[in-house]
Formats: C-alpha cells, structure tokens, sequence
C-alpha cells in the first residue's frame, strides 16, 4: 500500500510574525521556515504503517517554490521513501493545492493521503476535504488514532465532550490531529541518506492544473495591542472596579 504524504513549507511556529508595513502580508524576509507542524504528525503516522509492515511506499509532495525541496529533504529523513515538488512561483491557495493533489494521486495510485488538518500560516483547514471532495474519497478530519486493516481504516476523531470513531474503506483521505502521535527527530545519518532519494519536480501545467487565485487578501492586520494592568490594593478596591469601572458584576 502507497502512503502520499502532502507538506507544506511554512514559518516555524517558534517565529513571532510581523504584518508587512502596508498591511499586504505577513513578513518572510529572513524568517525560518519549517514543515508545517500537522504534517509531520501524517509523515510519522505514515512512517509507523510502513514500520508495521502495513505500508509499502511513502511518498512526500510539497507544492510552491524551490525551496520547499528542504522540507521534503526533513520528510525524507524522517522516514520518506522518495518526494515530488510541484513547483510553483505564484500563492496556491487551498483550492489549487487539492487539484494538484488530486492530479498526483490520479498519477501516483496511494491508498491513503495523510495531509495535516491544517496549515499553521493560513489556517484555512480546507485542503484534505476539497481533495477528498474531488476525488470522491471518503475521508476523516482531525485524527487521533489511525488503525488500518483488511482494506480499511479506523479512525477515531476528537469532537467535543467526546471521541467518534469512523470506518472508511480504502482508498481515502485522513487528516491529523495534535494528538494523533508524537512525531520523531531526524537522526543525522538518516539527513545524510536523505540527500540520495530521488526527488521528482513537475509543474501546474504538466498536470494540467490551472493554479490561479481565487481569493483576494485585502488586508492583514495585527492584533490591538493588550493596554497595562493596574494593582489593586485589596478585594474591596477590585470588586469596587468590576463593579463601577468594568461594569461586569
Ligand atoms: P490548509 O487547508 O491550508 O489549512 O492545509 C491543510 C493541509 O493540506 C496541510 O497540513 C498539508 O498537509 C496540506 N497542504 C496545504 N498546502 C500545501 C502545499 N502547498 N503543499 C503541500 N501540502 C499542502
């Protein structure tokens, strides 16, 4: 069974963003970049079912520039069989990266798609459920536990005040939760390795994907500023304030 792993290059999540001065965008001038964070939780998930004897192939995808090669180098050495690059020079919005997706998986036949629930830069929390919606999969969101077997996956999902757990037949598309494993370091040797596996590159076109934005960002913006505190003297001045000043008692 093939395993197609899609990640996304994104600022590391340690990074403070700063909005552009004219409000356009976030600043990537000189920022670290890092693999989306929910995606190396679907590349560990993968890797575990190749360890388990249950996956046969790991294959990463990244789509956007040149340089999200070095994310899928990090797949790679986490366990990655081989990557694909669909290399892009404009925004790929949720929308064009789950035609893409949807064009590699017709190209490529995995069973599974294991992509993060969502994107830590755009939170747009689209991609996994356009491409299932594309493909006609079936598909669970927000995994916390994968269990698959005889042509199927179990899935258990965190909802609120509880867990749901979902059977769906393969092929099909999952998409991971915090919880759902704690991903593993890259080992030196393995980065080293890493540097030999083939990378594949192709472009929107030879899939015969228009990419074209459909959205328009108007404006981004940061959030207010928090205003100081004050130090009360006692209960008495506190309640005083919540009641007079706050109005909220
Ligand atoms: P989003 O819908 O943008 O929040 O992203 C959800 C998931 O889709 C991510 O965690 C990735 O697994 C996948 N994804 C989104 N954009 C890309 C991209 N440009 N390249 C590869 N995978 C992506």
């Amino acid at each position: 069974m093939k395993v197609l792993v899609p990640v996304k290059r994104v600022i590391d999540y340690n990074v403070k963003v700063r909005v552009k001065a004219d409000g356009s965008g976030v600043d990537l001038a000189n920022v670290k970049m890092a693999m989306n964070p929910f995606d190396e939780i679907a590349v560990e998930e993968a890797i575990r079912l190749k360890e388990a004897g249950i996956a046969t192939e790991v294959v990463a995808v990244s789509c956007g520039a040149a340089n999200c090669q070095e994310t899928l180098r990090t797949a790679m050495a986490l366990g990655a069989d081989r990557a694909i690059l669909v290399e892009a020079d404009v925004e790929l919005q949720p929308l064009a990266v789950a035609k893409l997706l949807k064009a590699l998986v017709e190209k490529e036949a995995p069973q599974l798609v294991i992509l993060g629930k969502q994107a830590i830069d755009d939170d747009a929390n689209q991609t996994g459920q356009m491409l299932a919606a594309l493909l006609g999969w079936p598909q669970a969101t927000f995994a916390s536990k994968v269990v698959v077997a005889d042509g199927r996956a179990t899935v258990t999902r965190e909802i609120d005040g509880g867990l749901e757990t979902l059977e769906l037949p393969l092929p099909a598309v999952i998409t991971t939760d915090l919880r759902l494993n704690e991903p593993r370091y890259a080992t030196l040797p393995n980065i080293m390795k890493a540097k030999k596996k083939p990378l594949d590159n192709v472009k929107p076109a030879d899939l015969g994907v228009d990419v074209a934005p459909r959205l328009t960002t108007l404006k981004v913006v940061e959030p207010p500023r928090r205003q100081a505190g004050v130090k009360v003297a006692d209960v008495a001045e506190l309640v005083a304030k919540l009641k007079n000043e706050a109005k909220v008692i």
